[in-house]
């Protein structure tokens, strides 16, 4: 016998009773793109939504093989040590091209998996990137309602994703390795804009002269930048996933850095100004789907962008002539 689908109230409360297996229906909802998940997803996420927003959320980043497995497995498993639950979410554009997620791998982080105050979900793999970030965000709220305290997003070295993460983040903590000579010439400005904090990681014995070397470096690139936030300044510190140090001290910023934003206002400000950005990226994506899928509009897409690309339409007048068909008032040129 098929089990039955569970209702909007069977959701809302297995999600606000902690209920693990259905947090996890409740994200397979929301990552669900049919119609009908959709309307159910969005009914449940309204109910819970007052009961999010207490968390830590906290994007992690890092080129792949710079440890952030190794880190979130010591550092969640410190968390849960304090008693305190910790979710671990991943955003992997790759992951759906390779038809199955190299974040947010339970055998990566088995010891944390096993832990009963801890839950691991690892990356959609709902097509696009907007997507991807779409389910993130929302079963951020899962989490949250679910009564997790630190929510953990983790994300691969890649400039768009690095960005949407840092989009729906309190602190975004980017993990570095100590050879950073070689790094900070390949180093996108990018992610130091938007980092809250450089951890220099596989630093076994803080007296490494190399290591310390990187931190110097890095402290003068971010020195050289603007921050972000009038209140904060970006730090770095040096520290080893694999060997839980200074983990303690990594922790302590990212509390100082709640504390600071929360007494400043900067904190809900920073969240209003998510949930805006978030509200017209969804508006984005939806317009430009029901343009592309417009019946005229598709059928006269490939002829336009023939035209284009050949020279004999100028783009402005091959956007006005898809605007038309779309049924937009559109100049007739
Ligand atoms: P990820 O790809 O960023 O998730 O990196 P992993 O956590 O999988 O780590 C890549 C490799 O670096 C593994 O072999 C780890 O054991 C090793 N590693 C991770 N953290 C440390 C550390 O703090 N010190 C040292 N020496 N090795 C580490």
């Amino acid at each position: 016998m098929p089990i039955a689908m569970p209702t909007v109230d069977d959701y809302v409360a297995g999600v606000l009773a902690g209920d693990r297996a259905m947090m996890g229906r409740a994200i397979t909802l929301i990552e669900s793109r049919a119609e009908r998940h959709r309307v159910m997803a969005q009914q449940v996420l309204t109910r819970l939504l007052p009961h999010a927003g207490k968390a830590h959320r906290i994007g992690i980043s890092g080129v792949p093989g710079v440890g952030k497995s190794t880190f979130i497995e010591t550092f969640g498993c410190n968390l849960t040590a304090e008693s305190l639950k910790v979710a671990v979410l991943a955003v992997d554009p790759t992951s759906s091209r390779s038809g199955g997620s190299i974040l947010g791998d339970k055998t990566r982080m088995a010891r944390l998996a096993a832990d009963e105050r801890a839950f691991i979900r690892p990356s959609p793999t709902s097509g696009h990137l907007g997507g991807v970030a779409r389910a993130t965000r929302e079963t951020m709220i899962v989490c949250e309602a679910a009564g997790y305290d630190v929510v953990l997003v983790e994300t691969v070295g890649t400039g768009q994703s690095e960005t949407m993460v840092a989009d729906m983040v309190d602190f975004f903590l980017v993990l570095m390795l100590p050879n950073a000579g070689d790094e900070l010439q390949g180093i996108k400005k990018g992610i130091l804009e938007l980092a809250d904090l450089i951890a220099v990681n596989k630093v076994d014995d803080e007296k490494d002269l190399k290591a310390r070397a990187a931190k110097r470096d890095y402290e003068n690139a971010l020195h050289i930048l603007t921050p972000a936030s009038s209140n904060w300044t970006p730090q770095v510190v040096m520290m080893s996933g694999l060997n839980n140090r200074n983990l303690d001290t990594l922790w302590e910023k990212i509390r100082d850095h709640r504390r600071i934003l929360t007494a400043s206002g900067e904190l809900t400000a920073k969240r209003h100004g998510q949930q805006k950005t978030w509200m017209w990226a969804m508006l984005q994506e939806r317009l430009l789907h029901a343009f592309e899928t417009h019946p005229q509009v598709a059928a006269l897409i490939p002829q336009m962008e023939q035209a284009v690309q050949d020279g004999t339409l100028t783009p402005t007048v091959g956007a006005e002539r898809l605007l038309g068909a779309f049924g937009l008032e559109a100049l007739t040129v």
